[in-house]
């Protein structure tokens, strides 16, 4: 029994779980070992309680009740390493504790985040209570990701599965420890994939479902083709199908998912006439119009369209075309309609397609927290869940690089704060002595972004509201005006020296995992994310109820001042504000997701890819400063209660009411002592996974 432990904490074969047994520190060690784990198909591996998780590309058998059963009520190093046991420590705290948990799971595109985190609601599932509605909410939980998956991942160049928008979960559970409901919350769903995808991607998977999947009779409804090669916003990319993806057969689980989070059958078809709708809406063409006098005008293939689309919306031919081929604008209290010409008006068209996507996806998400609200009595302690991308360096990077590259030097902070602040200030609450560890901070280049004035979002905000004809152009010369000598950012004109970068359009941010290259093209319209009023009210107009709450704003008076809306920039800093702020108030747990090679090859481990990711999810920081401070702590009544016998003094009962002292006791007859271990105020500290298993192997040979 003892041997079994043995061989998979401190090392066999698969090298050592717990990288805190390391002989030296060194990237080198610290790859070596993850290669032969990856390549002895252990899939986890632990820095102290951090999982670092490769994806094996292939199904392991390690998913089982029958394993479940096994890291239930176990501490984290008696098992080998495993979301499972991460898990089971958040549940297992949240409860003695009475605290709320959070686990953040972060790597790039294709890693393994979502099956991560669909395998912690697993768990959770299994090992928590039962009753009628605690298996209810738990159906809903496990039934909502197909529904969420079907409208918010695509087939990517990376993944054939990719999220495209980041998810947070809350799960609340009830005094027992039961589910009782929770909240979703969803951020930046990429919705320009609506209109455009690159070569070899794919729309969002519901558009090629809801073509291969539905009965004849509502795709005659949805006036819809089997064949996505009949749509402009599905034929682009030279690819519609993937083997590892069944349409037909996922579209089944779609409906079944909607079903059980109550979707009636009434909203379940609007759902999926707005989807129709954008796929009709994408093969309008417009020609011709003539500046200031004539809009341009549609051949009567695009009628066919346009009279599909008004139907779908429940509104009329009429009011869509002007929708889209007019206009309005109100100049000082006067209402003039303005005939757009062909480019304008496929831009207001996909401008609408893909606002109309972003709102029902808002739809879904909201509909799945409706069927999971619990109120504040029923509550006690949640475990949130974070699933969202990781940082992302391209050919080419954008806003949306920008936005999900800031949202990671949020979690970095996060990281810093909760992980690296805290276990410094625990060890000084409870009177540890330990050696200070430096580490980078990198709030510099969040308040780089986030300054009220000076900040990266804010300079951008001005610029887009600045009157006249600005640029993008204009933006570029305003940072570099304003925050040109920061020593986190650079472009051609603040640095002569950059030879690669292009003037006037690239600017460098030097991110704390590593320096980005922007494309300034594109800020301001993404940023400024217009949708013209026309457009809002014509979907507010809709005589489809449903459709009309997803449009509240479109009640505007157009001759009323609109108040500005908030920038995309801005909303999303924002919400990752506000997520940081939620996140904080948690204990935290973190799974660390990488993905081994490019090929979604099983047991291929890509040397350079991996150090890449291993370097940016700053993995050998927190390998040091775990292995300068104590790994493990342990409070007191625990160490009694499991290791009691060890001491003929502490057998079969402690007597003395000093927990501490007959902890004491304990070691003092292993023979354990400073610096293995230290004696906090309530806790023992414990240096190394080595201990630990030399005092369970003491436990089990009594
Ligand atoms: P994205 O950021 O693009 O959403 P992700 O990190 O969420 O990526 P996943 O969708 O979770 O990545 O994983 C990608 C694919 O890798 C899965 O569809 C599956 O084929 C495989 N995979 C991931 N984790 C596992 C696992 N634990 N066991 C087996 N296969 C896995
Ligand atoms: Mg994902």
């Amino acid at each position: 029994m003892a041997r079994r432990r043995d061989s998979f904490i401190m090392g066999d074969d698969a090298g050592v779980a717990d990288c805190l047994l390391l002989e030296e520190i060194t990237e080198q060690a610290f790859m070596d070992n993850l290669k032969t784990r990856v390549q002895r198909d252990r899939a986890y591996t632990y820095i102290g309680e951090v999982v670092v998780s490769v994806n094996p590309y292939k199904s392991l058998n390690i998913y089982g009740d029958d394993i479940i059963k096994q890291y239930e009520g176990r501490f984290i190093y008696e098992r080998p390493p495993h979301i499972f046991a991460l898990t089971e420590t958040a549940y297992k705290t949240m409860l003695r504790q009475n605290t709320d948990q959070c686990i953040v799971i972060s790597g790039e595109s294709g890693a393994g985040k979502t099956e991560a985190s669909k395998i912690i609601m697993r768990y959770l599932a299994a090992v928590s209570g039962h009753g009628k509605k605690v298996d209810e909410v738990k159906e809903i939980f496990l039934q909502s990701n197909p529904v969420l998956e079907a409208f918010g991942n695509a087939v990517t160049n990376r993944n054939d599965n990719s999220s495209r928008f980041g998810k947070y979960m809350d799960v609340d559970f009830d005094f027992k420890g039961d589910p009782v409901g929770g909240h979703i919350a969803n951020y930046l769903l990429e919705k320009a994939r609506v209109v455009k995808q690159s070569k070899g991607e794919r729309n969002f998977h519901i558009f090629y479902m809801l073509m291969r999947g539905a009965n004849d009779q509502l795709l005659g409804q949805l006036e819809l083709s089997r064949d996505p090669n009949t749509y402009n916003y599905t034929n682009q990319s030279g690819v519609n199908a993937v083997k590892s993806l069944d349409d037909k057969k996922e579209f089944e689980a779609v409906l079944k998912g909607l079903k059980t989070i109550g979707f009636t059958q009434a909203d379940q078809n609007t759902l999926f006439e707005v989807v129709a709708a954008i796929l009709h809406l994408g093969n309008i063409v417009f020609e011709g119009g003539v500046e200031g006098t004539t809009a341009c005008s549609i051949d009567a293939e695009s009628r066919k369209h346009l009279s599909a689309v008004a139907k779908l919306i429940s509104s009329t031919d009429d009011e869509v075309i002007k929708a889209l081929t007019t206009r309005v604008v109100a100049t000082r209290g006067d209402v003039v309609y303005s005939p757009q010409q062909a480019t304008e008006a496929t831009i207001a068209r996909d401008a609408l397609a893909k606002a109309a996507y972003e709102r029902l996806f808002s739809f879904v998400v909201s509909r799945i927290n409706d069927s999971i609200k619990v109120d504040a009595s029923g509550r006690n302690k949640v475990i949130g869940v974070l699933d969202i991308y990781g940082f992302e360096i391209f050919q080419d990077n954008s806003f949306e690089q920008f936005c999900i590259n800031y949202c990671n030097e949020k979690l970095q902070q996060l990281f810093i704060e909760l992980v690296l602040k805290r276990e410094q200030e625990e060890y000084e609450r409870e009177g540890i002595k330990w050696t200070h560890i430096d580490y980078f901070n990198n709030q510099i280049i969040c308040d780089l972004v986030e300054s009220k004035n000076t900040g990266i979002v804010a300079i951008l905000d001005e610029e887009c509201l600045r009157p006249g004809d600005v640029t993008d152009k204009d933006f570029l010369n305003k940072m570099d005006e304003r925050i040109g000598s920061h020593a986190h950012y650079r472009s051609r004109q603040t640095d002569k020296n950059e030879k690669s970068l292009e003037s006037n359009r690239d600017f460098v941010l030097k991110h704390y995992a590593g320096d980005v290259v922007y494309n300034v093209n594109g800020f301001l319209a993404k940023n400024k994310d217009t949708l013209f009023q026309d457009l809002k009210r014509l979907l507010y107009q809709s005589k489809n109820g449903t459709i009309k709450t997803m449009w509240p704003e479109g009640a505007a008076d157009i001759k009323e001042v609109t108040k500005r809306p908030v920038t995309a920039g801005t909303s999303f800093k924002t919400s990752m504000g506000e997520l940081v702020q939620n996140l904080m108030s948690k204990e935290p747990h973190y799974v660390r997701c990488i993905k081994p090679n490019d090929q979604k090859a099983s047991g291929v481990f890509d040397h350079e890819r991996v150090l890449h990711q291993v370097r940016y999810l700053g993995l050998m920081e927190n390998l040091r400063v775990r292995r300068a401070g104590f790994a493990y702590r342990l409070p007191y009544d625990r160490v009694l209660q499991r290791y009691k016998m060890l001491s003929p003094k502490t057998w079969p009962h402690y007597k003395g009411g000093d927990l501490k002292a007959g902890v004491e006791l304990i070691l003092a007859a292993c023979n354990l002592a400073v610096p293995a271990i230290q004696l906090g105020r309530t806790k023992l500290f414990v240096r190394s996974p080595k201990t630990l298993t030399a005092l369970e192997e003491a436990r089990e040979a009594k």
